[in-house]
């Protein structure tokens, strides 16, 4: 806990966008957080589903020390090995064909946008092309990725967005059909809706979505930035289904810690953006790339998927037991290590009682328990979850 000195010295310089949980971090060992005053957390929330390999991880530290001592930042005019060599690994892991590095989610999105009104506009010169995003997604706070986040709240007070967005039901392919137009450049979903509520999408429409995409010659966009990066137990969500977006966007555990994001595109959309259409001084720097780097060696090495889907049907079961025993609980969803409880009463209350037994759990909406743990935990680790969330359950 800290002091209201310490809480009112932070918030006094900081822009008020959070409410901050009353913790200030300091480190992190393995699956478990140190607070100021020493007490330690077990952690299921991961930085929000970045810190995939926990905390302290030598391994990849001394890859990040090594590149610091060499070069951190050349900008995007000149080339490096560490950015060729991370376009490479994420070519390979993703199927598609070529690389675009951000520094966040929400940039790997507006990239993303800019792909596919710019592939529209070469066979048509039309500047009025329409996107289908989901209501209830999330992807991002720029004004881009806002304009297509289906959640008004966020929106509402920032209009106008960026316009000719147009939202239909997740899930729902009449709906989506009922949407397209000849002027709709692109269809952008998340592959596991996060911050929504942890709702994974279903088999038939997202391949219903990519035959129609085929047929029209429309842009299948899949925003991985949470559920991708082995999450739901594959390295991206999609290959799940058995197909390839034209665009993916990813981020958080792309880079385990480091601000590094990326758009991805595949052979239909590879030449849509050609030099001067796009950039960022940052995107990729050496430093970054490096970390990424190490990641998918990282993934391979530690048998990371295997392990995944080793030990998420493990806290499938856990997280039943708890929807069984308590009333509160009215459901449990989700894919590999990305899932919900859904409660029937505001969320907050339990996620607090958690942290102060020494569990982070964070929310996705009002009335859900999101987990995102670090993909190492461990079925022990899950043990210790569910006592400390269960003993909250009886408690409140
Ligand atoms: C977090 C998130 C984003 C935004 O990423 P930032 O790095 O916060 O800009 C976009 N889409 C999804 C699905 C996300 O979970």
């Amino acid at each position: 806990m800290v002091t209201n000195e310490f809480k009112n010295y932070a918030e006094e310089a900081l822009v008020h966008t959070y409410n901050r949980f009353p913790v200030a971090f300091d480190h992190g060992e393995g699956v478990y957080l140190y607070d100021t005053d020493g007490k330690k957390y077990l952690d299921f929330a991961a930085g929000i589903a970045v810190n995939a390999f926990g905390y302290h991880v030598e391994e990849y530290n001394n890859a990040l020390k090594a590149q610091m001592d060499k070069l951190i930042h050349i900008s995007n005019l000149f080339y490096t090995e560490p950015m060729a060599e991370a376009a490479h690994k994420l070519v390979k892991a993703s199927g598609l064909k070529r690389v675009f590095f951000t520094n966040s989610g929400t940039e790997a999105i507006e990239g993303a946008i800019k792909v596919a009104r710019k592939y529209a506009h070469k066979k048509d010169g039309c500047t009025d092309h329409e996107i289908i995003a989901m209501e209830h997604s999330f992807h991002g706070r720029s004004m881009g990725a806002l304009s297509v986040t289906g959640n008004a709240h966020y929106r509402e007070a920032f209009g106008p967005g960026i316009g000719h967005v147009i939202f239909a039901k997740y899930n729902d392919l009449e709906d989506v059909k009922a949407k397209i137009t000849d002027k709709t450049c692109a269809i952008l979903f998340e592959t596991v809706q996060g911050e929504g509520g942890i709702y994974p999408g279903e088999a038939d429409f997202i391949k219903q979505i990519r035959k129609l995409c085929d047929e029209k010659d429309i842009l299948l966009i899949l925003d991985e930035i949470q559920c991708g990066m082995g999450r739901t137990g594959k390295m991206f969500a999609y290959q799940h289904y058995g197909i390839l977006p034209d665009v993916m966007t990813t981020a958080k555990a792309l880079g385990c810690g480091v601000p590094v994001g990326a758009f991805v595109v595949g052979e239909r959309a590879e030449n849509a953006l050609e030099p001067g259409d796009h950039g960022s001084t940052y995107g990729g720097n050496p430093l970054v790339c490096a970390a990424v780097s190490k990641v998918f060696d990282m993934f391979e090495s530690r048998h990371v998927l295997d392990h995944v889907n080793e030990v998420a049907p493990y806290l499938d079961k856990r997280l039943s037991q708890l929807a069984a025993e308590f009333d509160v609980v009215k459901e449990t969803r989700g894919m590999g290590l990305i899932r919900a409880l859904e409660l029937k009463a505001p969320a907050g209350p339990y996620i607090n009682k958690a942290l102060e037994k020494g569990l982070v759990i964070i929310s996705a909406g009002a009335n859900i328990i999101r987990f995102v743990p670090p993909l190492v935990i461990t079925k022990e680790n899950v043990d210790e979850m569910y006592e400390i969330l269960k003993s909250c359950l009886e408690e409140l």
